[in-house]
């Protein structure tokens, strides 16, 4: 391989070496046409070289192939062609490939190529979303893409609004931010909910939150209202649709119903579920959405985009104004005045990447349909997987799929005392993985015999083109390794059967 690029030099323009070329102006387009080629040939052979989801030898072995290839911070450069070929085989090679379906361990979704290719666009022409001046209309892109979610959100709002951020976690930052503005001082949120709103309590100088419990994973709304009759309107809730372990989602009408009644905030985290909204048959599912003083969406889960794309949506915008902040270089304010927007207040951050083009782009090229078509193939997908898992003699299932995450466990690791079921089950996980079968997921839920933690296996199924039928050999696989463990486990300590 490290021969083939010299024989495909690209004569350089006005002898400019092709690692110099810029990917904007005048010929930036045809420039990147011919570098794209060698970083295409590069993830091509890297990717027939991994030949499965995840490359074989697990941390050693990838780290061995990075030494060889010279990667880090050479002092002489190879060039483009060369560079850009090498390190897109190496990458493709050592990926996990959530393009391929039995990659399902976590909310990491195989990008549309029709997002990736605007990704190109978005950045050779690097607009930074902090200032008008660096983004005449990306801005305006961003802004009726904005608008179009915070009406998928919020139908019948007088005035919503939504802004792009880098995912669920800066969202659940935003939702509890915008509650601390509005003079809310204590978190409470369901045992189920994502670590990151915990964090954000943290961060923001909150209390920790307070924790209500959950039955199948879904917060109990008696024990909600328990938790906020002392609180009331000082709280804001943070109810999940879509959870990362399991998919549940909360009850949200009942939860809303329960903030309206005692004055609390509502802020949902909707990352994962969200964009069940774009589908006609789903979208009932995460009906109360609608009712949250703010949602987070991730477009990176269902949506199909490359990290990052998450949003944030708030019923009204004016909650949105705690945002504000005068930089004189980037908003002056006799700029705003003199009629151009002011970017600076839509976002925590300073430079921001045009993350809401690709997101355009792929909702002109598909519409919310097509996208809700591709979430009901994943629920529908995720369905006839979990009947499969019901089925199979060696597997327990946790739950009928309300979303796209099947949860199960082999039955072996049932038969082991103690923790020696669980960590049967994460050897199981991890066995798969380091030999390039699959990359599946484990999760705790409170499923023991006195309501303590068991492990589970988990399959996210965010692959919309995927079948049943190409989780059937993954399944006897995991049922084929957890005998085969077991097998072991007796062996050395026989007192486990
Ligand atoms: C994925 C997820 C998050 C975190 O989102 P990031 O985009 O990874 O920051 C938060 N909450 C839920 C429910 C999620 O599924």
């Amino acid at each position: 391989m490290a021969d083939a690029p010299s024989a495909r030099v690209i004569s350089p323009p006005g002898g400019v070496a092709s690692a110099e070329w810029l990917a904007g102006g005048s010929g930036g387009a045809d420039r990147l046409a011919r570098l794209l080629p060698a970083a295409l040939r590069g993830m091509a052979a890297g990717t027939a070289e991994r030949g499965g989801p995840v490359p074989a030898g697990g941390p050693a072995a990838v780290a061995a192939a990075l030494v060889q290839s010279a990667a880090g911070l050479p002092r002489h450069g190879v060039g483009a062609e060369q560079a850009l070929e090498e390190l897109s085989a190496l990458l493709a090679a050592g990926s996990a490939d959530p393009a391929d379906p039995a990659c399902a361990a976590h909310l990491h979704c195989p990008p549309l190529a029709v997002s990736v290719a605007a990704d190109a666009v978005a950045s050779a022409l690097n607009p930074s979303m902090d200032s008008w001046d660096q983004a005449p209309v990306a801005s305006e892109i961003e802004r009726e893409f904005t608008t179009g979610i915070a009406r998928l959100c919020y139908p019948d709002a007088a005035r919503p609004d939504a802004v792009i951020t880098s995912g669920g976690t800066e969202s659940n930052l935003l939702g509890l931010l915008l509650a601390r503005e509005s003079a809310v001082t204590r978190p409470v949120c369901g045992a189920n909910s994502h670590h990151s709103v915990a964090r954000a309590a943290w961060l923001l100088g909150l209390p920790a939150p307070v924790v209500v419990p959950c039955v199948d994973d879904r917060m109990v709304p008696s024990a909600l209202a328990e938790a906020l009759a002392p609180l009331g309107a000082q709280a804001v809730v943070v109810a999940t649709a879509g959870t990362t372990n399991t998919g549940r989602i909360d009850p949200l009408p009942e939860i809303a119903e329960i903030c309206r009644r005692t004055g609390a905030r509502l802020h949902v985290d909707a990352a994962y579920g969200g964009l069940a909204l774009c589908s006609e048959t789903l979208r009932s599912r995460v009906a109360g959405l609608e009712l949250a003083d703010s949602v987070a969406l991730d477009l990176h889960k269902f949506g199909w985009q490359p990290v990052a794309a998450g949003v944030f949506a708030a019923r009204e915008e004016t909650d949105l104004q705690a945002l504000t902040v005068r930089a004189e270089y980037l908003n002056a304010d006799d700029d705003t005045e003199a009629g151009l927007p002011d970017l600076l207040g839509r976002s925590l951050r300073t430079s921001r990447r045009p993350d809401a083009f690709r997101m355009a782009v792929t909702l002109r090229a598909l519409g919310t349909s097509g996208i809700g078509a591709l979430v009901e193939r994943c629920c529908a997908n995720a369905s006839g997987v979990h009947t499969m898992v019901d089925d199979h003699p060696a597997l327990r299932s946790w739950g009928a799929p309300e979303l796209s995450t099947v949860v199960f466990r082999p039955m072996t690791a049932d038969e082991l005392p103690g923790t020696a079921g669980d960590d049967l089950v994460a050897q199981v996980r991890r066995t798969l993985l380091e030999d390039g079968t699959a990359v599946i997921g484990r999760g705790a839920l409170p499923t023991g015999p006195d309501g303590e933690a068991q492990l589970w296996l988990k399959l996210t199924l965010l692959h919309p083109h995927a079948q049943p039928a190409d989780y059937r050999a993954l399944l006897d696989a995991v049922a084929t390794v957890a005998a085969d463990l077991r097998t072991s486990v007796t062996r050395e300590s026989p007192v486990a059967s």
